[in-house]
């Protein structure tokens, strides 16, 4: 999508600091870190929330969800645990309409 923030990162058109990448996800550290390890895990492919997501997408959150899982591990070294997190539509509090999984770490996190 060509005015999608998340998009033009993947494009490499917007700068971001990546922790991982390969044919379809990118990884990268949140602007705002809201934990001491912040960091989002984006789909190549546009998909604006889980809740338009169809039975097609079902290898492509598996896949994601198991990038995480390696990112959190290889990556990121969060052997203490961690949060995943995903806001679906306004009222879950996403800001970016393209689908993403919040990786948060680096301390207890409060509930
Ligand atoms: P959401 O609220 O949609 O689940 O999360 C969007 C996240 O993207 C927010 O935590 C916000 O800080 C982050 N974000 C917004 N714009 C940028 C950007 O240009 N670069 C990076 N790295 N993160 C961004
Ligand atoms: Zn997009």
């Amino acid at each position: 999508m060509s005015d999608c923030l998340f998009c033009k990162i993947a494009a490499g058109e917007i700068p971001c600091n990546k922790v991982y990448e390969d044919e379809d996800f990118l990884a990268f550290h949140d602007i705002h870190p809201k934990a001491p390890t912040h960091v989002l895990v984006i789909p190549k492919f546009h998909l604006e929330t889980l809740a338009d997501a169809t039975e097609q997408d079902t290898a492509l959150l598996g896949l994601m969800l198991d990038r995480v899982r390696h990112i959190a591990d290889a990556e990121l070294h969060l052997d203490a645990g961690y949060r995943v997190v995903i806001n679906v539509r306004e009222g879950g509090g996403q800001e970016v309409f393209h689908i993403h999984v919040h990786i948060l770490g680096g301390k207890k996190l409060p509930f």
